[in-house]
């Protein structure tokens, strides 16, 4: 059987390939007519947790608008621009996929407010890290394979998963962790996803900040990254309609930043040629990146956002109901973990007989980061209103 990459011939040496993997937690057979990235990425869209992310926030709650981002239009942008990318550098694209429509998976309903408000109601527990929550689902919470627990993914895609880690954490995570240790990087593939990330939501949440009225294009064209591409597309379409002018303008800015992506990332790598990614992740410093005057650019749009968007007087009271309901949940759980439905009481009793009070509050947890945000206001609903049918 003929079991390799579609594109191992494309592929450069310091991209993942599947010859090359580190492999899975529990070993398998390969995969037919398939690589091991490609069977990661339609393992991680056939999650109950991929589904969810449907009625996940990004910014903005579920029910204020259809047209706003959920995470899994935003991850499904971060693919796009990823393989693009990959392709370009002719690094793995399926497994930069992957990674990309994984990142999130661990992300708990309400956006950031709902991951702040768990982190602050989990401190005296080992807190809550939602890129460790990512790997938690995809190494330990998917119920789907009789053989083994969770998805059972390649190294390679759980190293891009886990982005970010604190040293306790990395400490406790064996070979996943050792590269926080040690201060190594993650493959490409990871490195563009990471990337791919933050260009996404910069450019979508400019989008959805004019959508919800909460910023102008007068306060926007004080971003040079968004000025740029403004006075280009005005003095080639004037009078140009306002919802045509955001478009083009957002897709001018996503071109420029990507192919601004591409050049720096290719100089880079042609700078230190790694002959492989062990090579790659012996590097100082992230082989993908953004040239010093883009990334000075990306980053005061993404200031901006924070001040003008996401601490905007309106985000701001829905992100303070969020965090009430998420903090309200956990307090009512976690007093009485019988008040979860069977399966997740049980596995609370469970991880308490083992791990103490730890245990017993990372399963409630679980449950909680499980939530979508509609989920979570239903059940609030149904522990706090006295009115509402349990
Ligand atoms: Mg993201």
């Amino acid at each position: 059987m003929n079991t390799a990459h579609p594109e191992s011939g494309f592929l450069a040496p310091y991209g993942a390939q599947d010859e090359r993997s580190r492999g899975r937690r529990f070993p398998e057979p390969k995969p037919e007519f398939r690589s091991e990235f490609q069977r990661d990425r339609d393992r991680i869209i056939h999650s109950n947790a991929f589904r969810r992310l449907v009625y996940k926030t990004q910014v903005f709650v579920n029910h204020e608008g259809d047209l706003y981002r959920t995470r899994i239009t935003h991850s499904i942008e971060v693919a796009q621009i990823g393989r693009s990318v990959a392709r370009a550098l002719r690094v793995n694209e399926t497994l930069t996929e992957a990674i990309s429509l994984a990142h999130d998976l661990g992300h708990t309903p309400f956006g950031h407010a709902g991951q702040d408000a768990l982190n602050e109601c989990m401190r005296p527990y080992g807190g809550f890290e939602h890129n460790l929550q990512s790997l938690r689902v995809v190494d330990e919470l998917e119920e789907r394979y009789a053989a083994f627990p969770g998805l059972n993914l390649t190294f390679e895609c759980r190293e891009g998963i886990l982005k970010h880690c604190s040293v306790r954490n990395a400490q406790r995570l064996g070979e996943l962790g050792e590269r926080f240790l040690r201060r190594e990087q993650p493959g490409l593939e990871a490195q563009i996803a990471n990337l791919a990330d933050e260009i996404a939501y910069n450019n979508h949440d400019v989008d959805d900040g004019i959508r919800a009225g909460l910023i102008d294009l007068t306060q926007l064209n004080e971003m040079r990254l968004f000025r740029r591409q403004y006075d280009a597309v005005t003095a080639e379409y004037p009078g140009l309609g306002e919802r045509r002018l955001v478009h083009e303008v957002i897709r001018r800015m996503i071109n420029h930043i990507v192919v601004d992506l591409v050049r720096t990332s290719q100089e880079r790598i042609e700078a230190s040629h790694p002959a492989s990614i062990d090579d790659v992740r012996l590097q100082p410093r992230p082989l993908i990146a953004l040239s010093e005057t883009t990334l000075e650019e990306h980053r005061e749009l993404m200031h901006f956002l924070r001040e003008r968007v996401y601490r905007h007087y309106k985000v701001l009271r829905m992100t303070t109901k969020a965090r009430r309901v998420i903090e309200a949940l956990f307090g009512a759980f976690l007093a009485n973990t019988e008040l979860m439905p069977p399966e997740h009481h049980e596995l609370a009793v469970r991880a308490e007989a083992t791990n103490g009070s730890e245990g017993r509050a990372r399963a409630v947890a679980d449950y909680i980061a499980g939530m979508t945000d509609r989920y979570a206001i239903l059940e609030h609903e149904r522990l706090f209103d006295p009115a509402e049918r349990t």
